[in-house]
């Protein structure tokens, strides 16, 4: 098979996305009262609204509208006055009222959009694009609607290889989740790379994460999303047939998925065959894509307005209501963290993009003089360490002001960079504060240029044959000299001084 770069030469990639985001911050699930918890008891979290049975009456959860609500606003959606449920009929074991409430054509958000500002690597899949080149362009992605809809219960096949549904003897059915909120969001085909699919759900997931309506995890199934693609020859206007990828629970999986059926999809057409319209399933372990089923249409779902449920409503007043509860989104956030603490706009993004980091970030650097320095740490070694650990940045035993003090020990030249290593290791396993670790371990570093000066000229003293060879032209002999005198000075010594020493005297 050709890679994704031969295949993009002669074939254009159209890419739209279906987001289904459950909104896991909500108390109660959508249509009654039944809690919303995670890991309860199979089948306790149930009643007869969520298990359909006969004469129960669905009541929308209007905390979960207003949810919605915000996030239309935030991906520039119109917000519709008035919209409808609809049932979409279908039976399966998951979902005991052989209906999803869902919404029909018109839903609570429509026609909005994101701009996507793409830097650095992901600019390499863009061929076609000459601004590309340049490490960055933009590109805008229209949002055809969010609507709102309830989950399914969730199935657990016994017997059968890694849970899956072939080869099983009997399979479970646990309707904690049937009925818990969700919001789908629909974009238009306008996503040309894998790349720029994987951005746009990591943005989605930012704003998603900064309105606190879900917490967005795509390892626990809390967002989840379908990736639609179809390729056409460079030129064409006309819509190629698409496949719809399913099954994607990570963003490396999304882009490879995408990578693997735009290549799958170029060798088809390319050999004369025909692309049909199927859902596929992605393997990840096989980096492949399979064929689960043959396209349903729309009809086959008899969708239809469901009866139980008035047209619902929205007031200006309620839309201004939530209007004023939004809180600053990630774009804006990185705007502000470049103009008022003079960061790049890779590393405003990268802390302007998670709401616990960015206000860590805020109280570390409220006071600083060394926000380079305290940035570096938080997208470093923090990063590493929460990515390791698995933990997130408010768990953790380091407070803003021990990564505040940190920042200005190093950046003062008070401690080595490799001491200020040493110091963030002791941070995550015991608490504290630098200043305080520093002076227990005696790990200051030292600055004193007569003290260095001394050391390394017992250094010359002891090794005349390598300063006979520097001087000879062997300038690389320097490092030498810097390695000997660090390891005189137990790792404690300033390194910039101790280069500027060791050239000073090798100069002689
Ligand atoms: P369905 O609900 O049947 O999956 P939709 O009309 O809601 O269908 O479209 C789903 C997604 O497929 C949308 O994101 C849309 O942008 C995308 N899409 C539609 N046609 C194509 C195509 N030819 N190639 C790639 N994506 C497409
Ligand atoms: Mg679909
Ligand atoms: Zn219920």
């Amino acid at each position: 098979m050709k890679t994704l770069q031969e295949v993009l030469q002669d074939w254009e990639a159209v890419i739209g996305l279906e987001v289904h985001t459950e909104l896991t911050t909500l108390k109660t699930k959508m249509f009654c009262s039944c809690p919303l918890e995670f890991g309860a008891a199979p089948n306790t979290h149930t009643c007869p609204v969520c298990l359909g049975l006969p004469g129960a009456l669905p009541v929308p959860n209007k905390a979960a509208i207003q949810s919605i609500v915000k996030a239309g606003l935030a991906t520039n959606c119109q917000i519709m006055r008035r919209s409808m449920f609809y049932r979409k009929n279908y039976t399966y074991p998951d979902m005991p009222k052989n209906f999803q409430t869902t919404q029909g054509p018109v839903a609570f958000c429509m026609g909005g959009w994101l701009d996507l500002e793409i830097e650095g690597n992901g600019c390499k899949e863009r061929v076609d694009l000459p601004q590309a080149k340049t490490g960055s362009y933009t590109t805008h992605v229209g949002i055809t609607r969010i609507h709102m809809e309830e989950d399914a219960g969730k199935m657990v096949h016994i017997g059968g290889a890694e849970g899956r549904i072939s080869g099983a003897t009997h399979s479970l059915v646990d309707y904690n989740r049937a009925g818990t909120p969700l919001i789908e969001l629909v974009t238009e085909p306008d996503l040309r790379t894998p790349e720029e699919a994987r951005q746009f759900v990591q943005k989605l997931r930012q704003i998603y994460l900064a309105l606190g309506i879900s917490d967005c995890s795509m390892e626990e199934g809390s967002l989840r999303c379908d990736g639609n693609v179809s390729i056409r020859r460079r030129g064409e206007t006309k819509l190629g047939t698409r496949s719809e990828l399913k099954n994607i629970n990570s963003f490396k999986n999304l882009h490879d998925a995408l990578v693997y059926e735009i290549c799958r999809q170029a060798e088809v057409l390319e050999s004369g065959g025909v692309i049909r319209q199927e859902t596929r399933h992605y393997d990840p372990t096989e980096k492949r894509t399979i064929v689960m089923r043959v396209k349903e249409t729309a009809d086959d779902y008899r969708y239809f307005p469901e009866p139980d449920l008035a047209p619902y409503d929205l007031s200006d007043e309620f839309v201004d209501h939530v209007r004023s509860l939004m809180p600053e989104l990630p774009d804006a956030k990185k705007a502000r963290f470049m103009a008022d603490y003079a960061l790049p706009s890779k590393d405003a993004a990268a802390l302007a993009g998670d709401p616990a980091t960015a206000s860590f970030f805020e109280q570390a650097a409220a006071d600083s003089q060394y926000v380079k320095g305290i940035a570096n740490i938080i997208l470093n070694d923090v990063a590493a360490y929460l990515n390791a650990t698995g933990m997130g940045i408010s768990a953790a035993k380091f407070t803003p002001a021990a990564i505040a003090q940190l920042a200005q020990l190093q950046g003062s030249d008070a401690i080595s960079s490799k001491q200020a290593k040493e110091v963030f290791a002791i941070l995550c396993d015991e608490g504290g504060m630098p200043d305080d670790i520093v002076q227990q371990r005696g790990m200051k570093q030292v600055s004193d240029t007569a003290a260095i000066e001394a050391i390394v000229s017992g250094i010359m003293d002891a090794n005349p044959d390598k300063v006979a060879a520097y001087r000879g032209g062997k300038k690389g002999l320097t490092g030498f000299f810097v390695g000997q005198t660090m390891k005189a000075m137990a790792g404690q010594g300033n390194p910039k001084l101790i280069s500027q020493v060791v050239n000073k005297l090798l100069e002689g």
